[in-house]
């Protein structure tokens, strides 16, 4: 139950952080451990997976484990990641953490042009170049298909930052959201800019990136922001409670939350797919590593030959995060939900990537086996006695409702 807030606070003051996190205070790194967690400091060392040490684990016959790279549970360890708690109950984790400085010297690099946006990107985030210098934190917002601003960020010390003039507390309830703020470089060209690391790190977290928008669509009003900015980001609580059924069938058929790994190889193909399907902007992109385990293979494939970083054990994949109200939906035609989010799995499944669990899922077992591979994952449900105890991995991230039925009914403009 630590949440990425309560971690910032106790490790940053002593001057560390994890290596991998998410930009959302509230979510916990047992959730991140088991479902899946990546951030812009991913493109150096892979998903949150790769920095966990050690797990300890109640399995379904009551004992406690400790399940690590090498020991005795190391087809545990394997196969706990995107498991998702159908394995055992996670009681403590030991996680990697890197030595900081207390600000990130960020550069806003404004880019006209898909080719030229896509190219730098993996430029940028060495995708190709295992002896390419990178900088400590890399993202790239797309506004439009044409229209992208990456972000640069480096560690920097105080005495630095203090001198320049030039520091931002952009996390501070009243600041704009930082999406909106990173776009207005788009016409402001590039800049740059010192961001105390606990307000980069959390930057994301207010507007959930942009996600709060088609909830609270004057959030991002000064005058909002002002008087009751602080209220934000909503509590996850709050919005379980206040998700009738229609409120929860419109969170996939007026509206689209996926965050997908997918290779950077095709990422021109991965922003077209997107476009074409859902067409709504902004996209997110943070590179990220994924590594070929060998024989030691969980749920996540090797990548294929083509997408390995030559001379590496890695290649260079990217979370493309679509959230939002697809734009046929604002303009009241017809939207069907389902083909859309069925043809973006197929998508993902023809070039070897992964849909994040948390989102819905349309697929069937089938295809949820194309996706993933269950092998280590059947074996260890059986040995440690997982049958029974826990529910299985497709019905537990499957839909609670029949997404089906609801999305035909949801089909119509006017419903
Ligand atoms: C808009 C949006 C954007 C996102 N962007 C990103 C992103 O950029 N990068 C990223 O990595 N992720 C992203 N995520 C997804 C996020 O990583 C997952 O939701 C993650 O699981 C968050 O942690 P949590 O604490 O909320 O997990 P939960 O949803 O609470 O948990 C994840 C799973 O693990 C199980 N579980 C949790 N704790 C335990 C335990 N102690 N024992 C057994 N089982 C347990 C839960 O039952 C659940 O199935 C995004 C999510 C949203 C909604």
């Amino acid at each position: 139950m630590v949440t990425v807030g309560d971690i910032c606070k106790y490790l940053i003051p002593k001057g560390y952080t994890l290596a991998v996190t998410l930009e959302i205070a509230d979510a916990t790194l047992g959730g991140l451990a088991f479902g899946v967690g990546m951030t812009t400091y991913s493109h150096k060392v892979g998903l949150y997976q790769e920095t966990i040490v050690s797990y300890e684990v109640v399995l379904g016959d009551g004992s406690l484990v400790k399940a690590t790279k090498d020991n005795e549970y190391s087809d545990l360890y394997h196969c706990l990641p995107w498991s998702h708690g159908t394995l055992g109950f996670l009681v403590g984790l030991e996680l990697q953490i890197i030595p900081v400085k207390p600000y990130i010297h960020m550069k806003y690099i404004p880019i006209k042009g898909q080719k030229k946006y896509c190219d730098l990107i993996r430029q940028y985030s060495g995708a190709m170049d295992k002896d390419k210098e990178t900088a400590d934190y890399i993202e790239a917002t797309i506004y439009s298909k044409e229209k992208a601003v990456l972000m640069v960020g480096n560690f920097e010390d105080a005495d630095i930052a203090e001198k320049s003039g030039k520091i931002n507390r952009l996390s501070r309830w009243y600041k704009p959201w930082f999406y909106k703020y990173v776009e207005t470089f788009l016409d402001r060209g590039e800049s740059d800019e010192y961001i105390p690391l606990g307000d980069y790190l959390l930057r994301h977290n207010r507007a959930i990136f942009w996600v709060v928008e088609s909830m609270i669509p004057f959030g991002n009003n000064p005058l909002f922001r002002f008087f009751v900015g602080w209220l934000l980001p909503p509590k996850p609580a709050f919005l379980k409670f206040t998700t009738t059924p229609g409120v929860r069938a419109m969170t996939f058929t007026k509206q689209v939350f996926q965050d997908i790994v997918l290779p950077m190889t095709e990422l021109e193909r991965q922003i077209d797919v997107a476009e074409e399907l859902f067409d709504t902007y902004p996209i997110l992109i943070y590179p990220c590593r994924i590594y070929d385990h060998g024989e030691k293979t969980g749920q996540l494939r090797p990548p294929r030959k083509d997408q390995m970083c030559p001379g590496t054990n890695w290649g260079m994949f990217n979370d493309l995060g679509v959230y939002g109200v697809p734009s046929a939906v604002k303009r009241r035609e017809r939207f069907d939900a389902v083909e859309a989010y069925r043809r973006m799995e197929q998508f993902t499944r023809d070039v070897g990537g992964y849909a994040f669990l948390y989102a819905d899922t349309f697929m069937d077992l089938k295809e949820f086996k194309q996706m993933f591979d269950l092998t280590l994952y059947e074996r260890v449900r059986k040995k440690y006695k997982a049958i029974g105890a826990f529910p299985h991995l497709y019905e537990k991230v499957k839909p609670e409702i029949d997404v089906f039925k609801v999305g035909k009914e949801y089909i119509d403009p006017l419903s």
